[in-house]
């Protein structure tokens, strides 16, 4: 593309992406369309000759528009509602331009240097201890998967070397979890060979939190029947229901077994930039910085690893994972290969990224998370933070005030986990699903769920940049209006 028409056309991308940021609550937030209405709209080959850009930008709106479900808006409260930033989006146009693969560091100086330094800044705005270092990867799913291998590495069984198959010599080797563990973790030992039933989930209170208890027993059963424990996965900000695990007290569990402790905090980690949400990671009310292994630690401090997901609520474009490690040297043990076309002179005095997992060439993922830091500060990250939570407490009194919705969990960070239940109904689950389905199906709003303790659960999640009050209260009419058409 000749210079003068990529001018052109760039100021004419960037001008659709302002109307569509200025213009996002126009548009439904799930896409109406059908299941293959998109593939029927398209041609079924490639051109032959090269079309004019303008005809291609045209399709978007068109064609790519209607089928695309809309996160950033504001009435996007399903799963967890994430959403970009517009200066996040220029640090992917900046990185899509470069083009680095950081699978060196000399094929990437400043996609390895700079994932150091902005990592270590969030780090020091989360108040986490000076010897986590992090590195990042796509999605939490595969941070988890690296900090599961290394922790696999650690136990001895040289997998690296001899692998599992055909060896009598491995015992069941045993992962925990409590059962509200994302499904990813599930997923994480089907990857690596473990099987699914290497997982082993532990039963929750009335809260939705581990009971560290049962996770002792269950680590003594095992350890009995002659089993392997490596790793226990605790959740800071459980994906249902936003629950916390009792991080300190599995942490003396693990300590007490030599079991290596992973902290998934994909969700809520952001948080714990918050100071006074600190304490859900920490478990301390006062947080003073921690410095040293072995020193004043509590909670996730005490962690071998820790998942974060900027990409989740951190104002950053998807995808961009943090995992944080006391120790990163660990996953190159486990995951260190260096082929003769990749041998370099500097190899001893660098950071090549490749070292510290599956990928070879890795995207410069960190230049984004640096715009969104600096372009929002510290306190712009933190305001807009304890806002979601406000506003997630303020549903939360509605639905508590309601004679009509009873709130079904806690609400430690800004998901709200609730029901309709007027009086009289007798098929409540049956109720709720209804009056999901068609607020979803509308497009004015849209909602997730999940089951607790067999009750069908409504999920409002708050983490859009561009959520308001008022967004809020127009979920909670509809609800009300929809409850009032099935009643009568
Ligand atoms: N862990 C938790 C607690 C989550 O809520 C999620 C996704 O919602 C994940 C892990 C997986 O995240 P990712 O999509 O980044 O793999």
């Amino acid at each position: 593309m000749p210079i003068g028409e990529f001018r052109r056309h760039g100021y004419a991308v960037i001008d659709q992406l302002a109307d569509y940021f200025e213009g996002i609550e126009d548009y439904p937030v799930l896409s109406q369309v059908e299941p293959n209405w998109l593939k029927m709209n398209l041609p079924q080959s490639a051109p032959e000759s090269g079309e004019d850009f303008g005809a291609i930008l045209h399709d978007v709106d068109k064609l790519i528009m209607p089928a695309v479900t809309h996160w950033n808006h504001p009435n996007f409260h399903g799963l967890f509602a994430t959403s970009t930033s517009s200066v996040g989006v220029f640090g992917e146009m900046f990185a899509a331009a470069f083009d680095m693969k950081a699978m060196l560091w000399r094929t990437s100086p400043a996609s390895t240097e700079l994932e150091d330094v902005v990592l270590d800044w969030l780090r020091q705005m989360m108040d986490l201890p000076e010897h986590f270092e992090g590195i990042i990867y796509d999605t939490a799913s595969v941070s988890t998967m690296h900090a599961i291998a290394a922790a696999r590495e650690r136990a001895n069984l040289k997998i690296r070397d001899l692998g599992m198959s055909g060896r009598d010599d491995v015992p069941l080797v045993r992962v925990y979890a409590s059962e509200h563990v994302h499904s990813s973790i599930d997923k994480c030992v089907i990857t690596l060979g473990l099987g699914l039933r290497s997982l082993r989930k532990i039963e929750c209170n009335e809260r939705f939190e581990m009971i560290a208890e049962r996770l002792a027993d269950a680590i003594d059963e095992d350890i009995a029947a002659g089993y392997l424990p490596i790793c226990v996965i605790p959740t800071i900000g459980t994906t249902s229901t936003s629950s916390v695990d009792p991080v300190d007290a599995i942490a003396d569990i693990c300590e007490k077994y030599g079991i290596w402790l992973h902290v998934d905090a994909a969700y809520a980690g952001s948080t714990a930039i918050v100071p006074e949400m600190r304490h859900y990671f920490t478990g301390r009310e006062e947080n003073p910085v921690a410095t040293a292994p072995g020193s004043d630690m509590k909670g996730w401090e005490r962690a071998d690893s820790i998942v974060v997901n900027p990409h989740k609520w951190l104002f950053t474009p998807f995808d961009l994972s943090v995992l944080y490690c006391k120790d990163l040297n660990e996953l190159k043990v486990a995951f260190s290969l260096v082929a003769e076309y990749l041998k370099t002179s500097d190899e001893k005095t660098v950071k090549n990224g490749m070292d510290y997992g599956v990928q070879l060439g890795r995207r410069f993922r960190a230049l984004k998370l640096w715009f969104v830091i600096r372009y929002f500060g510290r306190e712009g990250l933190i305001a807009r933070l304890r806002e979601h939570c406000r506003l997630a407490g303020l549903f939360a009194s509605w639905v508590e005030e309601s004679d009509n919705s009873e709130l079904l969990a806690p609400v430690p960070f800004a998901l709200v986990c609730f029901r309709m239940a007027p009086a009289g109904i007798a098929d409540l689950n049956a109720l709720n699903e209804k009056i999901m389905n068609d607020i979803n199906a509308s497009g004015d709003a849209y909602l997730s769920h999940t089951k607790l303790n067999g009750k069908y659960t409504l999920r409002l999640s708050v983490g859009s940049i561009r959520v308001e009050e008022r967004h809020l209260k127009k979920v909670w009419d509809i609800l009300n209006e929809r409850l009032k058409s099935e009643i009568i």
